[in-house]
């Protein structure tokens, strides 16, 4: 056992997965839980929490590890209200998808003798809801620490073997540079799902079910991307704004030359292109992120047959 009392604050797919995981593995002594609705809090006693809770306050009182995992845009609010009822000595992570907003909404409310170690798997499906985790959703994926200047190092290396022992790699990355990263290989892409989607949608309009039934596997992947947690994904694109919007100006800029290519028939530029890209999934399969998860389904918030391959 790894920690004695776990709290985790939020009861979605990346919270039950976690509580899945740590059970499967032995690494927590007693998991207790808070969410905003007494739905998902009955849930989450049903199946993976050993005690709920009717305040986030009260959820963390006595913990050594505490869990901030709900949407971005409420981290600062839970935090203020944790914060005086946090154990001296206690880790508070977070699975924000977004860190510097995370750090800065967070930090200003914990006392001094807490060690904040925020985080962020790279795993998840686009399912929600506290009937959507698995315990392996993070086997063999990637999870990103992100420690201030001055961590404590020996509250790093207990977190640390808490996510290896649920099957995840830890990197440790600078609190800016994660949030570049993260635009180029999540959240842009989301944002171009999103889009493509909505251009179907207005096209569904003239060629009515036309989009649907001749759905291929490309368009089928942006409809899969583009069903995920709409506010999670609204937070991450308010808070994540100058990365995102950095990434979006130079995808803009690719798709004008790709444009050119295809106007002026210049089909040894489309040879190129494609050859150079083919090469970057070989990549990601040759080291082993080709598949996002060992995939099993789950009665989650929403339902669809599609198979879940981000984070
Ligand atoms: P989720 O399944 O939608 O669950 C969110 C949880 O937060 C729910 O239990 C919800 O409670 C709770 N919540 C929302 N507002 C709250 C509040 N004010 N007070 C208390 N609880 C509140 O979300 P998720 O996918 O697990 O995502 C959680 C975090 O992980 C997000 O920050 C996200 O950016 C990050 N993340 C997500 C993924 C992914 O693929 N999903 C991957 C990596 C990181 P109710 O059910 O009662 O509303």
């Amino acid at each position: 056992m790894i920690y004695q009392r776990v709290a985790l604050i939020g009861l979605g797919l990346i919270a039950s997965s976690m509580a899945h995981a740590m059970r499967a593995n032995g690494l927590a002594g007693e998991i207790v839980g808070y969410a905003k609705s007494p739905e998902t809090r009955a849930v989450a006693k049903e199946l993976f929490c050993d005690r709920v809770t009717e305040s986030a306050a009260e959820a963390v009182r006595g913990a050594d590890l505490v869990v901030l995992a709900v949407p971005v845009g409420v981290m600062g609010e839970i935090a203020a209200e944790i914060g005086q009822h946090l154990a001296p000595g206690a880790t508070v992570t977070d699975v924000g998808s977004v860190k510097q907003a995370v750090v800065d909404a967070v930090t200003p409310h914990l006392p001094a003798g807490v060690h904040f170690i925020p985080g962020h798997p790279m795993a998840g499906t686009e399912y929600s809801g506290p009937r959507s985790g698995f315990a392996t959703l993070f086997q063999n994926r990637w999870w990103l620490l992100t420690p201030p200047e001055g961590c404590d190092p020996e509250a790093l290396a207990r977190l640390r073997q808490l996510i290896e022992g649920m099957g995840a790699k830890v990197d440790l990355l600078d609190v800016g540079h994660h949030d570049l990263v993260v635009a180029v290989v999540s959240h842009v892409p989301h944002a171009i799902a999103y889009t493509m989607v909505g251009v179907a949608d207005h096209m569904r309009r003239v060629s009515q079910s036309e989009v649907i039934k001749y759905s291929a596997a490309g368009f089928r992947d942006f409809t899969r991307i583009a069903a995920s947690d709409p506010v999670m994904w609204r937070d991450v694109f308010l808070t994540n704004k100058d990365a995102v919007l950095d990434i979006l100006g130079r995808f803009a800029e690719e798709l004008f030359v790709l444009q050119r290519a295809i106007r002026m028939g210049d089909g040894e530029h489309l040879h190129a292109y494609f050859t150079r890209t083919r090469a970057i999934r070989r990549g990601i399969i040759e080291a082993g992120q080709g598949l996002a998860c060992a995939w099993r389904p789950r009665p989650g918030r929403r339902t669809s047959t599609a198979r879940p391959v981000r984070w």
